[in-house]
């Protein structure tokens, strides 16, 4: 029974983890982001939500090699996780984007970790096969709203700004209220 426990566990952890950066996958951050909407609705405190986007990661894997991508996925996921404070969320939202949840934070405190972040991403260098990489990510980050607390469209707005901080010159940190994403309706991909 110990070991069927233990086997169970371990099948969770696995279902709950991205395998290359060992954070929270989309899943589990989804799961978490809307735990966290939920005490929101309850406790009225401000709570803050992040999407990191790696900077140009395609031409660093077609000039470095995919695996020193992977080097740099991993240790970009590190970051986040060393600089945040307990009770703060990451997660692999799929591919080089991440999401960050920020419980009981303003939207201006969140915007200062966010950039505490970069700046650390910029010091770092990396070797992987005797040279030394450097990367940089862009930020989009946004406050939730008490009158609209659903997941997705917090996520959608955060990627708006991201993208926001993509044609700012990359390298930097968005931050606006929250609105809801309106113009990104997903279009209908049904045939009949
Ligand atoms: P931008 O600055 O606008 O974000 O440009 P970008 O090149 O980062 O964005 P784009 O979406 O064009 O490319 C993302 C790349 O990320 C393409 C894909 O091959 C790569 N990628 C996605 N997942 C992984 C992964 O797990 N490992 C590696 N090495 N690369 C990945
Ligand atoms: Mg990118
Ligand atoms: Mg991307």
């Amino acid at each position: 029974i110990r070991e069927f426990d233990f086997a169970v566990r371990e099948l969770q952890q696995l279902a709950l983890t991205d395998e290359l950066t060992q954070i929270a996958n989309r899943r589990f951050f989804d799961q978490q982001l809307k735990t966290e909407l939920q005490k929101l609705r309850r406790t009225h405190l401000p709570l803050s939500v992040a999407v990191a986007d790696i900077d140009r990661f395609k031409a660093i894997n077609d000039i470095h090699g995919h695996e020193a991508g992977d080097e740099i996925l991993k240790e970009f996921a590190h970051l986040m996780v060393s600089q945040l404070r307990a009770g703060d969320i990451v997660g692999r939202m799929g591919g080089e984007e991440f999401g960050l949840v920020f419980p009981n934070t303003e939207l201006a405190m969140a915007s200062r970790v966010c950039e505490r972040l970069l700046e650390t991403v910029r010091a770092c260098k990396i070797s992987i096969g005797g040279i030394e990489l450097q990367f940089t990510a862009s930020v989009g980050v946004t406050q939730a709203d008490l009158q609209n607390t659903r997941p997705e469209p917090l996520i959608a707005r955060a990627d708006q700004l991201m993208y926001e901080a993509k044609a700012g010159g990359r390298d930097c940190v968005v931050a606006g209220e929250f609105d809801p994403v309106t113009n990104k309706e997903p279009a209908s991909t049904s045939l009949g």
